[in-house]
């Protein structure tokens, strides 16, 4: 190296992945040469993850989209013009303006995939502005879930990211969750607390990393988590173990112990395949041996039609066992007091109700439609009067858009905006959504990304997304979302963006000028946060000289100590909800019970229970597939299954193999491994980044991508808000050759 070269260390907060992690990126000039952890940095105190480590890998990968590109040829062709921004810009704008006009603002879409940077999410500010209610994203999969089945029951939520206390908290239930791998500072300060005395309980149908620091692990079969949880509730309801004044203060107690009569230990055994014994132990063991945490992870929100009565269960037990507001248990922080909420920021208000009343899934879901204002207005009074808290679960149904798309039901969706997603890879029922994005009625597809994938080589113009590195970062609480609600975060971006690559809020900004919103979108994203935390006194580049988050009253002003009962919870009466009143007025049950999706009818045919894309600690969701180092680990996609299944089915460990489900079917390499129960088949979520030699299918999805095998099915998926079914497919496997193996076109790594 030249001895004249000076390396200098920018503080940063790591975007790739959502735990926020401060980190030091080591710059020689404009070079980032390492990422490290900032010991500096008090949440994260210098721990750093491969995903972190290695980000400006992803930063510098060769294939990286560097400038705009317009297709020249047929859709997917892959011939494309380079062209500038700005006439980009101008021919984006001008056909969303000929659509608004010709047929109505809701023809224009925008899908968001997953967390890329602090500004993510931004897009749903233009479309309100615009008039479209079609923003779609992930958030019926991820926490989306978890949170209205706690909002519907006490007010608020998820609380499911609270930390626990050392020496405070006395048991932790990981339910559906692998934080080793998706909130390592979460499972970090699990380890601390499990050290200071804690028990652990680990609900999973693998032996995860969790599960091997376990007291009690139950592997449950996939899928009958409410029925587990019905189960805990009749043994400590039964076995009066619950809190009697939370239960004498809640709307619907009685109801829900009638209700629980329905789930005897037995039923809930043979349900779930697992010992009467060891449920009611683990019941005795959260209800007795509080505080308790009740972690639930995605794994529960990704169940289909159980994914809100997940939520609603769990909630239910943690408040029958008096773990609500309780120092080492759940807190509810709410919402920063003067900070500017997310939905207001999202110019949520600016969205007519007529508009809004059209929103896809609106009709079919209660709280993608007319439902959601009844929760706003719960929310709203217990929570300073702040509209729009819970706006980011409220946005359209996914797979309603893909079928507007090729159906023109309810309406022609004719535009779409994909950012960071790619949706052919992400999304449940993805050989449908391939040909959704190839369908002539698609007039206009724009994908703004950092490369070119199985979704955006299908578009009319690809452009060129800045990484993480070149923006600056903003967050008070999980991303956008504020639920964690006394936390806030800045810091300035440590490279200015480098070629064409443009950050989203510089996208939506130079959108919404030219379509009449010119004075609803400040110069920068930074400007544009500090509008937001000015009510509050707060300034963004103070901020960012901490090097940390801002904690407590300084964002909040707390009218109460945080562990005070609340006098009013944000639900419709004010009270705990056993028996929630809004699912009554929804025409659903307004208890908790279990049920199975509807895809189960053809179980007879499909003996096996498909799940998918666990979480590693090395990827986050299809934002590593690119990243070379990802890749050279990862080389193929793995199916785990047990041996038994597998000499029942004369598979072997390494061999290619065909899973199918009702849905459809791919090809992934066998993995056996006594981690799964038998008869449950774990499938990683894949597509290759590399290009093949298939016209058709050159990132080889439907050969490879186990989300051509789940469901988006309406009587699949949940009818609170529609989260579709990744985990818990019925299936089958075989011993089958994939032909791109044999032939040896598979892409090279
Ligand atoms: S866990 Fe890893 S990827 Fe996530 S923020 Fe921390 S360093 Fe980044």
């Amino acid at each position: 190296m030249d001895q004249s070269t000076k390396i200098i260390s920018r503080p940063a907060i790591c975007c790739s992945c959502s735990q926020q992690c401060g980190v030091l990126v080591h710059l020689n000039g404009k070079v980032v040469t390492r990422i490290t952890g900032d010991k500096k940095h008090p949440s994260s105190g210098g721990f750093i993850c491969p995903k972190g480590a290695h980000a400006h890998e992803l930063h510098y990968a060769t294939d990286r989209v560097h400038v705009p590109l317009k297709r020249i040829g047929h859709r997917g062709s892959g011939d494309w013009q380079e062209i500038s921004w700005e006439q980009a810009l101008d021919e984006i704008a001008d056909k969303l303006k000929r659509l608004l006009e010709s047929d109505g603002a809701e023809t224009v879409a925008h899908s968001i995939g997953t967390l890329h940077g602090a500004d993510w999410g931004i897009g749903e500010r233009f479309m309100n502005l615009f008039g479209s209610p079609n923003m779609v994203g992930q958030d019926k999969i991820c926490y989306g879930p978890g949170a209205i089945g706690e909002t519907l029951t006490y007010g608020f939520g998820p609380t499911a990211f609270t930390y626990p206390i050392p020496g405070k908290t006395r048991c932790i239930v990981i339910w559906g969750m692998r934080p080793s791998a998706s909130s390592p500072l979460l499972w970090r300060q699990m380890l601390r607390a499990r050290a200071a005395g804690a028990k652990l309980v680990v609900i999973d149908p693998e032996f995860t990393k969790e599960a091997r620091k376990a007291d009690h692990w139950l592997q449950l079969k996939v899928g009958t988590d409410v029925a587990l949880g019905l189960g805990f509730l009749h043994t400590i309801i039964n076995q009066n173990l619950h809190d009697t004044a939370i239960a004498r203060d809640s709307l619907g107690f009685d109801a829900l112990v009638e209700r629980i009569q329905d789930y005897p230990l037995k039923k809930v055994s043979e349900i779930c395949a697992l010992p009467s014994s060891s449920i009611a132990e683990v019941a005795r063991l959260v209800a007795s041996n509080g505080p308790t945490i009740f972690s639930a992870g995605n794994g529960l929100c990704q169940s289909g039609n159980m994914a809100v009565q997940n939520g609603r269960t769990v909630a239910c037990l943690v408040a029958l066992t008096g773990n609500l507001n309780r120092e080492g248990g759940h807190t509810i922080a709410g919402p920063p007091r003067d900070v500017i909420n997310n939905g207001v920021a999202m110019a949520v208000d600016k969205l007519t109700p007529k508009q809004r009343a059209k929103r896809l899934g609106a009709d079919d879901y209660p709280f993608i439609g007319a439902g959601y204002d009844a929760v706003d207005a719960a929310m709203s009074r217990r929570w300073y009067e702040q509209k729009h808290l819970l706006s980011w679960i409220a946005t359209a149904h996914e797979p309603a858009l893909w079928r507007a798309i090729e159906s023109g039901e309810p309406y022609s969706v004719k535009a779409l905006i994909l950012q960071y997603h790619n949706p052919v890879g992400g999304s449940a029922n993805a050989n449908r959504v391939a040909r959704a994005l190839a369908n002539k009625r698609l007039e206009l597809l724009v994908a703004h990304d950092l490369f070119i994938n199985a979704s955006s080589r299908l578009a009319d113009y690809v452009l060129p997304a800045s990484h993480w590195l070149e923006r600056p970062f903003f967050s008070y609480g999980y991303g956008y979302m504020a639920f964690v609600g006394d936390y806030l975060e800045t810091q300035h971006e440590p490279l200015v963006p480098e070629f064409e690559h443009r950050s989203d809020y510089d996208l939506w900004r130079d959108l919404g000028r030219r379509l009449g919103q010119a004075e609803h979108w400040p110069d920068t994203a930074t400007d544009f946060w500090q509008s937001l935390i000015t009510p509050a006194g707060l300034d963004f580049s103070e901020i960012a000289s901490r090097n940390g988050p801002v904690f407590g009253a300084e964002v909040q002003n707390p009218e109460r100590e945080l562990y005070d009962a609340p006098v009013d919870y944000g639900t419709p009466s004010g009270k705990i909800e056993l028996s929630s009143s809004l699912l009554e007025q929804w025409g659903l049950d307004p208890l908790p019970y279990f049920d199975k999706p509807g895809i189960f009818d053809q179980e007879a045919d499909f003996p096996l229970v498909l799940t998918t894309g666990g979480r590693v600690l090395d990827g986050f969701h299809q934002n590593s597939q690119q990243m070379p180092w990802f890749r050279r680990k990862r080389p193929d996609p793995e199916v785990r299954l047990h041996p038994e299944t597998a000499k029942v089915y004369g598979i072997e460990d390494g061999a290619w193999i065909q899973i199918e489900t009702p849905v459809g079917s791919v090809y992934q390499r066998a993995r056996l491994t006594t981690v799964l129960a038998p008869g449950t088949v774990h499938a990683d979520r894949w597509w290759y980044p590399e290009k093949g030699d298939d016209p058709e299918d050159p990132y080889w999805v439907s050969a490879t991508n186990i989300n051509c095998c789940t469901t988006d099915l309406p009587e699949d998926c949940d009818p609170v808000i529609g989260a579709w079914l990744l985990r818990g497919v019925p299936c089958r496997v075989t011993p089958s050759v994939w032909k791109h193996v044999d032939g040896g076109s598979r892409p090279e790594i």
